[in-house]
């Protein structure tokens, strides 16, 4: 584990503005209805959802968990990316997806999926920020850098549930949100995966 990684751990970070806080122009971003999030989502062949700290303030599992079933009983291939300091606390969103009922055999650790990800059809980011940021792995003057995080971009698609464009924990810029494989779905993470739930 190296220094960056424990600075983030202990909430080192937002105190001084560095130049390379990643708060330069990132382009533009696109967004995506929860309509068509089913509908990719329909058409996938295999899914990863990674949880974050917004899941929590969601409390978006129960849904969350329901997603998962259905997608499973279409026949996907559905699992979890847990990061291991995702959310406030450790083993916060195991805790989470326990209580919701998800399979067991379906959560992974983050080491377990990395490598899986670039074979993604649709990953889904529920409310996860710096534990999803690939500037912690290609950009060495951020904050991050050095940071282990989950290469969620690898995937084929990427559809990111948050409320706004505004940073983590970390207060650090996150780059996923412009790539071209990304979209944002905008609003309570809860409300947006009972919207697609609705859709199916
Ligand atoms: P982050 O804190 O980086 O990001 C969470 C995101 O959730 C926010 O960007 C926020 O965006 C979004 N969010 C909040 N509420 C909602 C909502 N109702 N619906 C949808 N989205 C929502 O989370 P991560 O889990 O990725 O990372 C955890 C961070 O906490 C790391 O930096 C880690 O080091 C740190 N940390 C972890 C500890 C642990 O033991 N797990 C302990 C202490 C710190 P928006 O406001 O736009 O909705």
């Amino acid at each position: 584990m190296n220094r960056s990684f424990i600075s983030v751990i202990a909430g080192g970070f937002g105190i001084a503005a560095p130049a390379s806080k990643g708060d330069t122009d990132q382009g533009e971003h696109r967004e995506i209805t929860a309509e068509a999030t089913a509908e990719m989502l329909a058409n996938a062949s295999s899914v990863v959802i990674t949880p974050g700290y917004g899941m929590a303030v969601a409390q978006a599992q129960y849904p969350v968990a329901e997603l998962a079933h259905q997608l499973r009983e279409k026949g996907v291939n559905v699992r979890f990316g847990i990061h291991p300091v995702a959310g406030r606390l450790p083993g916060h969103m195991n805790v989470l997806l326990a209580e919701a009922k998800v399979p067991y055999d379906i959560v992974m650790e983050m080491d377990e999926i990395n490598d899986d990800l670039g074979d993604t059809s649709v990953v889904l980011v529920i409310g996860a920020n710096d534990t999803v940021n690939p500037a912690a792995a290609e950009d060495p003057g951020s904050p991050i850098a050095g940071m282990p995080v989950l290469r969620v971009w690898e995937a084929e698609n990427v559809v990111v549930f948050k409320r706004s464009m505004a940073a983590g924990y970390a207060g650090v810029q996150n780059p996923l949100f412009y790539r071209d494989n990304s979209q944002m779905l905008f609003g309570d993470a809860k409300q947006r995966v009972e919207d697609i739930l609705k859709a199916f």
